[in-house]
């Protein structure tokens, strides 16, 4: 008997011409970061200055970090520096998902992280309850909907794995009644969670993040990359292209960006990810899909995507290809992948064909950093004088919060629950250097799609890859 076609596959089969016509005004820029809330620009630092703390990077881990800094301790002096501006890389063009788990998904927090499951649920629900305080607190409109997440089935061997999950938590919707939520011919069945996953605007919350740590006093400085650090005993010099920073105690927060500690370089793996936003749907063409409620929705496949609606009803429309580019440079050439827009805009025409003449607006991709646990770490460096976080593996927008208080209870010498849990006490293991890397990237990719094909099941690639204690199958 010949398998069943796959809901979703590498080959483009909707018709050329209508994914020619989809895309064919797409603006390759991220949507989010075109807001009209767009705030100036921070001077670049120049000359000498000494800080309490100095905070490396300008996306959400930085800024969290600085902003919990100045909460815990108001007199602290705290300076925060960025190579550019403040949320163009990761953070601001995001698909803006706040989800509550800090280790990439129960299964592989089963994985990774088994000791530490009983405390990690606690601390993810508070981390996650403690982000919409924050936000309420300074005053941060980031278009927060705690709307839920639903999880959909598009092959027969998923819908009794969803079945399977909601054991744990969520409700099961069979084909029929998932109807009542969204409707796409390609659905099996679909478990919907409506704690623990919420949406915001991606460049809204980087932007407002960084309005609240100006106005409790953080020294923001844009287009000033450190170059290099230097352990002076009791304190950490920082050089910058037009000046040195002495700091007392310094976070890095660079994401997956080459680490300023050599020894951390090959922790993480730089991959793209590549999104699609369309025109604003009209209120037929929503109530053909029945999608009206706030939820972010993904595919229960390996190779996954992520759909979600914005303020004005657009679709966001995400993942599907993780791409890592051989020798993995971070350039802005790989923010573009035209084979990539075409299959994720093949996708979506498959998933809702009741929008057959949608359009996109914008098309985009960004760096993810990828560790071999698919969740973040933690650690110090330099006699204990920084510390680092980074690994976020694709969930970053919450887990970033979660990092910067790790971050700093390890700077202050504070043992606590976070502090004793694997991420922020064992290193992930390191990833092959090339020209091994790329080689092993593709047959894992390769096996992960065939898993997908095969009722779910790994292959010896696979399972070899996860005795070994490797996972790149987010
Ligand atoms: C397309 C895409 C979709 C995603 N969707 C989601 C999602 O829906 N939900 C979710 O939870 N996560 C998502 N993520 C991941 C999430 O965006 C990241 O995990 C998060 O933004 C990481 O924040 P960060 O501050 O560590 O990194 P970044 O935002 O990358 O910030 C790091 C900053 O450090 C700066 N920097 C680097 N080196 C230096 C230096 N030497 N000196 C000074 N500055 C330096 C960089 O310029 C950069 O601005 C997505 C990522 C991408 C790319």
């Amino acid at each position: 008997m010949r398998a069943a076609t796959p809901a979703y596959d590498l080959d483009v089969r909707t018709d050329e011409r209508r994914i020619r016509a989809a895309l064919a005004d797409a603006a390759h820029t991220p949507f989010w970061l075109e807001d009209p809330g767009r705030p100036a620009t921070a001077p670049w630092f120049t000359g000498t200055t000494e800080t309490d703390l100095l905070v490396i990077g300008g996306g959400y881990c930085g800024l969290w970090t600085a902003l919990q800094a100045k909460e815990q301790n108001p007199g602290r002096d705290v300076v925060l520096v960025e190579s550019a501006e403040i949320g163009w890389a990761a953070s601001g063009r995001n698909g803006g998902f706040v989800e509550a788990s800090l280790t990439h998904g129960p299964e592989n927090g089963r994985r990774y992280f088994a000791e530490d499951l009983d405390v990690l649920g606690g601390l993810a629900a508070e981390n996650f309850r403690e982000f919409h305080d924050s936000l309420l607190r300074h005053g941060i409109d980031a278009e927060y909907q705690r709307g839920g997440g639903l999880s959909v089935a598009t092959e027969p061997h998923q819908v009794e794995a969803l079945r399977r999950a909601a054991a744990e938590g969520g409700v099961f919707y069979d084909r029929d009644q998932l109807t009542e939520l969204v409707r796409s011919p390609l659905y099996r069945a679909g478990l919907f969670h409506s704690d623990g996953v919420a949406l915001v605007h991606p460049a809204k919350l980087v932007w407002g993040l960084k309005a609240a740590c100006k106005k409790l006093g953080v020294r923001i400085f844009e287009h000033t990359p450190v170059t290099a650090l230097t352990n002076q005993g009791c304190a950490v010099r920082a050089r910058t292209d037009n000046g040195i920073i002495r700091a007392r105690q310094v976070v890095l927060a660079t994401n997956g960006f080459p680490s300023l500690l050599k020894r951390n370089r090959m922790l993480t793996l730089p991959v793209y990810d590549y999104v699609l936003m369309t025109e604003p749907l009209t209120g037929a063409q929503l109530a053909e899909i029945g999608w009206q409620r706030p939820f972010g929705i993904s595919d229960a496949s390996r190779q996954f995507h992520y759909y979600r609606k914005t303020a004005d009803n657009r679709i966001l429309w995400g993942g599907y290809d993780v791409v890592y580019h051989r020798g993995g440079a971070i350039v802005p050439d790989h923010d573009q992948r035209p084979e990539t827009f075409d299959r994720l805009a093949d996708h979506f025409l498959r998933t809702f064909p009741q929008l057959g003449d949608i359009r996109f607006t914008h098309a985009w991709g960004g760096m993810i950093d990828m560790s071999t646990q698919l969740a973040a770490f933690q650690g110090l460096a330099m006699g204990g004088k920084v510390a680092y976080s980074s690994g976020f593996t694709g969930l970053g927008v919450a887990a970033t919060r979660f990092a910067g208080a790790v971050m700093l209870d390890l700077l202050a010498g504070r043992e606590t629950a976070r502090t004793r849990l694997r991420m922020a006490t064992r290193r992930p293991l390191p990833i092959p250097p090339e020209p091994l890397l790329y080689p092993a990237v593709q047959l894992i990719r390769r096996a992960i799609a065939r898993a997908d094909r095969n009722g779910g099941r790994d292959g010896i690639i696979l399972k070899t890859a996860n005795r070994l204690g490797f996972s790149f199958d987010s």
